[in-house]
């Protein structure tokens, strides 16, 4: 006792001097980021800032090993941090020293850095790992989809967690480099742009760079074999798209649709401003899923989504996303009505510009079409719950509550709205910051719209029209001569694009 006091004595002196002041303030970093939809999604202490994924994946056999570098800087004092990860770790590095590390949860890799991490320092963080990802389930699922050729990762909230570790929640973004090598006679499909390949000894690495921030879950990764096609858009857009080449008699109308990405991008570019990346496209590989996904640049299309022909009002659904979604970002999951209203929006332009009916058409059918007992009225769009978070609600009452905003403030402000909010390039925003927008450039108070249409369950009173209006003052088309409620002639497709995330 006596002696281990003397030693004490020693030590602690010795360690007030080569230790700041505030060590003992270091502390772990959060599990989660903060999302009360996801507790345990992202995580606290840091933010990153790149990502450098480099690959090696045998399509024969679904196996995976990567190694993936991420430029971190800590935002508390750090003793240990977190990771979203579900493969096998074999190494890790924290600013190039051995780092100890530990899994927990579903999805938590804790990290312990040799060093704490002060405050306002960056840090490299290297991560080893090996794994089957089509075998890992996570929550009951894996987000990692198998086709006849190789492997898609494309999901929403979560897909990273089968191929890099991240910080996965879209309020961090970051740039992207990918680098996957594969057999020869594969190709490799991810976002931006394709910085070059290389072959040597059988094998093909493919590098690609996103050069624009970009949210975990919007980057994708496809290994296969694909039909490419590469071009630029009437703007001077590079476009790349790839199709599998086993997609049967879904060939034909994936082509016809995907095809038109380039028109597509510079039409919404007169609704939303200028298009905010350095290249656009799509791909189609053969997976059994049926959705389709706004992943940054390069849109995921499920083949289903052309099983009845040609649908270009996907195509306009995922490519509005580029800008709200890709570009402006939710900041929380609740604030998922700015990504996923707007491109239900997008898609009754396009319904109108393509004469298959009108918005307020549209907006009418849906309002009509639910009587009031319908628990569809129960999702609020403005924070649907995580259960509800890809319910129709949120997509059709999301835009219906649009065309709503439309009638109240007349399309001369709204469409300088509608181009306006994109502006803010790059970042996140919350549901509460587009009504202050919209009230700025509206100069009207817009709170009891807001309140009525996005955060009151229930169907509302009145239905989608200018304050006033006569509560069934439908628009004329939307009723048959006999007064049958008329369905739009895009209504088929554009719900079509609302079969998402199937699990
Ligand atoms: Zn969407």
């Amino acid at each position: 006792m006596r002696k281990r006091l003397i030693v004490s004595a020693a030590s602690a002196l010795s360690l007030f001097l080569a230790v700041p002041a505030s060590a003992a303030d270091f502390q772990p970093g959060a599990a989660g980021i903060g999302d009360p939809y996801y507790p345990t999604y992202g995580n606290g202490g840091y933010r990153v800032s790149h990502y450098d994924i480099r690959l090696k994946y045998q399509p024969a056999t679904d196996e995976l090993e990567g190694t993936t570098t991420i430029l971190a800087t800590a935002t508390q004092d750090l003793s240990r941090f977190n990771l979203d990860f579900a493969l096998n770790v074999s190494e890790v590095r924290v600013n190039g020293r051995p780092a100890a590390f530990a899994t927990s949860g579903e999805q938590e890799l804790e990290i312990t850095p040799a060093r704490p991490l002060a405050k306002g320092s960056q840090a490299t963080v290297v991560v080893r790992y090996k794994g089957v990802p089509s075998t890992v389930k996570k929550y009951g699922f894996t987000a990692w989809h198998r086709t006849p050729d190789g492997a898609v990762a494309a999901d929403e909230p979560e897909a990273a967690w089968w191929w890099f570790p991240s910080n996965d929640h879209p309020s961090n973004k970051a740039t992207y480099d990918v680098s996957v090598l594969v057999p020869d006679g594969n190709q490799v499909i991810s976002n931006g742009v394709l910085t070059g390949t290389s072959s040597k000894a059988g094998w093909t690495r493919y590098s690609w760079r996103e050069n624009k921030p970009q949210a975990t879950y919007l980057a994708t990764l496809a290994v296969g074999k694909f039909d490419i096609t590469t071009d630029t858009t009437a703007s001077g857009l590079p476009v790349y798209n790839a199709y599998s080449k086993d997609l049967g008699e879904n060939a034909d109308a994936a082509r016809a649709s995907v095809e038109r990405t380039g028109e597509l991008v510079d039409w919404l570019s007169g609704y939303f401003g200028d298009y905010p990346f350095s290249s656009v496209g799509g791909y189609v590989p053969n997976v059994p899923t049926g959705y389709a996904l706004e992943t940054q640049t390069r849109v995921f299309y499920s083949p289903k989504q052309f099983a009845k022909g040609t649908n270009t009002s996907v195509v306009v659904h995922e490519l509005a996303h580029q800008w709200y979604g890709d570009s402006v970002s939710v900041s929380r999951w609740s604030d998922i009505w700015l990504n996923e209203g707007f491109a239900s929006y997008a898609q009754f332009l396009w319904s109108e510009h393509e004469n298959e009916g009108t918005a307020q058409e549209l907006a009418d059918y849906i309002y009509a079409s639910h009587p009031a007992d319908d628990p569809f009225w129960n999702v609020k769009p403005g924070d649907p719950g995580a259960d509800n978070q890809f319910s129709s609600a949120v997509y059709d009452r999301g835009a219906v509550a649009i065309q709503a905003l439309r009638n109240t403030v007349g399309d001369e402000k709204f469409f300088r709205i509608l181009k306006g909010w994109p502006e803010r390039k790059y970042g996140n925003a919350t549901i509460a910051e587009f009504q202050a927008y919209a009230e700025k450039v509206s100069g009207q108070k817009l709170g009891d719209l807001f309140k009525t249409w996005l955060f009151t369950p229930g169907k509302p009173a009145v239905g989608p029209v200018a304050p006033g209006a006569a509560t069934a003052a439908l628009a004329p088309g939307a009723r048959d001569e006999v007064g049958a409620l008329v369905e739009p002639k895009s209504w088929k497709k554009i719900q079509e694009a609302h079969s998402v995330h199937g699990r």
